[in-house]
């Protein structure tokens, strides 16, 4: 089946400053490489995320202050490594909205598998604090929005090298959403314990640095997958970073591109069991650029497997 994209080119536009590793480049970097491909994709233009719909994860107040933080020249700063330039808040409430759409488009029944292309990436900001690179999250937003739209139980699946404290955060009380992440342990942001359990819907499954890919697959496949089944979702979700790959400058794993692929068709067989095969999938991480694209193509080619 064809895959739907969800995109749109302003999101480049945020422009954190020179040297810093979440570039505008990725974006174009991952585009380029699906064009390259040949796969067929059916594309549409991300919309900006509505504020009440960021409302029903973030706090209004949060919302308010951070549709007012772009600066109007030059650059300001929201933590260590959360940079803003004068095109990040437009960039953000579309990546926001990407996945919000293509959550929207499955429920309006028009497509089964969804990818949005986007950047900033989400998965570190909590409900009430911006961080690592994320301005909004993404996929914790557009999995409340899947809620509203009658899909009750949304899981995620996170295999970006880092662990997803902010989808974690907007999780951990509420126990019709689950998490599962795999990520490198120690690394930033240094929460992700396989202790860390929430009300028993959050699944951690660290890995250490310089893991075999082989050590990984079997973490991925009997630490996440056999808890994603038992949870039974209605739509799953995935936080794709793609910087496990071996390339990677932000982390220290050995994954190939087709690893992701057989990691996208490991969450599609248990998607389709549970949900009708539905699976919306959101650019999280990645920062080499020739990984990320070969592998957001490996990863976009098996999500479109019937
Ligand atoms: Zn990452």
């Amino acid at each position: 089946m064809s895959v739907a994209l969800f995109t749109h080119s302003d999101m480049i536009e945020h422009r954190p400053g020179v040297g810093h590793p979440e570039r505008p480049e990725r974006l174009r970097a991952v585009l380029d490489a699906l064009d390259d491909s040949g796969l067929s994709l059916d594309r549409r233009s991300a919309t900006e995320a509505a504020v009440a719909d960021l409302e029903q994860l973030h706090p209004a107040a949060y919302v308010a202050r951070l549709l007012d933080a772009s600066p109007s020249i030059g650059l300001s700063q929201l933590d260590a490594d959360t940079v803003l330039s004068p095109g990040s808040v437009r960039a953000a409430r579309l990546a926001a909205g990407a996945v919000i759409d293509a959550v929207r488009a499955i429920a309006r029944g028009e497509t089964n598998r969804a990818f949005a292309a986007v950047r900033p990436p989400g998965h570190h900001a909590e409900p009430d604090r911006a961080m690592g690179f994320c301005l909004f999250s993404n996929v914790a937003v557009a999995a409340r929005v899947a809620q509203a739209e009658g899909m009750a139980r949304v899981a995620v699946i996170d295999f970006d090298v880092h662990h997803g404290n902010g989808t974690q955060a907007a999780f951990a009380h509420d126990d019709s959403l689950f998490l599962g992440s795999i990520h490198q342990m120690p690394l930033y942001p240094g929460t992700g314990a396989a202790s860390e359990t929430g009300l028993g819907n959050i699944v951690n499954a660290p890995v250490p640095p310089h893991a075999a890919r082989q050590a990984w697959r079997a973490t991925f496949s009997g630490g996440l997958m056999p808890s994603l089944e038992a949870f039974a979702p209605d739509l799953i979700l995935i936080s794709a970073g793609f910087d496990a790959h071996r390339r990677d400058p932000l982390a220290h794993q050995s994954l190939e591109a087709d690893d992701f692929a057989w990691a996208t068709r490991a969450v599609l067989e248990i998607a389709r069991r549970a949900c009708g095969g539905k699976v919306v999938s959101s650019l999280e991480g990645g920062y080499d650029l020739e990984g990320l694209g070969r592998s957001a193509v490996a990863h976009v080619q098996a999500l479109g497997e019937e």
